[in-house]
């Protein structure tokens, strides 16, 4: 790793891939010494990158102890978060639908992590991505379905990226990008039905992928 310019991104996006990819697990303590000498970086980035996941709910820092993985949520959280999501984004989907326009289409379709599909077989590499690009997708969804209070509140939960360390399962990516190219056609047709319908699908499967995590 060198240039400073980009050092302090390449140190969060390492650290981040371990967090998704469950390389780091929830709740584990987190030794900025180990990752000084895993990474063959300075102090000062991995600091500036704990302090950044800290701000995403990804890591906790505890006085006098230090950092860590932040907790796996509970299946009542879970729940309540699915809840959450089926009260809120199909109605946004659908909204979104009805105010498309091409600019936003083509943002959307370039959002959907559809480009990852077939990316070299390293599920490990593309996990974390796709978390990353699937925040990305539903907030933008948010965004033009025009409600900044409901994209905040949900911006808030930090969703994705508790949800996507539940558990790492290749079917996570494949499913979901088949239901996101779903959403991305009733986009393009400005069918607000279909939109409706086709995110509260991909919300249901997506719960359906993950709560077996919980029985493990
Ligand atoms: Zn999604």
């Amino acid at each position: 790793m060198h240039r400073a310019a980009s050092l302090s991104e390449e140190v969060y996006d390492a650290i981040f891939a371990r967090l998704m990819a469950l390389k780091i697990p929830p709740g584990a303590r987190i030794t900025v010494d180990n990752l000084v000498r895993e990474l063959a970086v300075s102090q000062t980035p991995i600091r500036e990158a704990l302090g950044r996941l800290e701000g995403e709910g990804l890591v906790i820092k505890t006085h006098l102890v230090g950092y860590s993985a932040a907790p796996q949520i509970t299946r009542a959280r879970f729940e309540e978060l699915y809840d959450l999501r089926l009260l809120l984004e199909p109605e946004m989907a659908g909204r979104a639908a009805a105010a498309m326009t091409d600019e936003a289409l083509s943002a959307l379709t370039g959002a959907a992590g559809v480009n990852l599909r077939g990316a070299g077989a390293d599920e490990r590499a593309r996990y974390p991505q796709f978390a990353r690009q699937d925040a990305v997708f539903h907030d933008m969804i948010l965004e033009v379905g025009g409600n900044e209070l409901v994209r905040e509140t949900l911006a808030h939960q930090h969703t994705h990226f508790h949800i996507f360390r539940l558990m790492f399962h290749a079917l996570v990516t494949e499913e979901a990008l088949d239901e996101h190219e779903a959403l991305l056609a009733a986009f393009a047709a400005r069918d607000v039905e279909a939109a409706r319908v086709a995110m509260r699908v991909h919300l249901e499967r997506s719960r359906e992928r993950l709560s077996p995590a919980f029985d493990l």
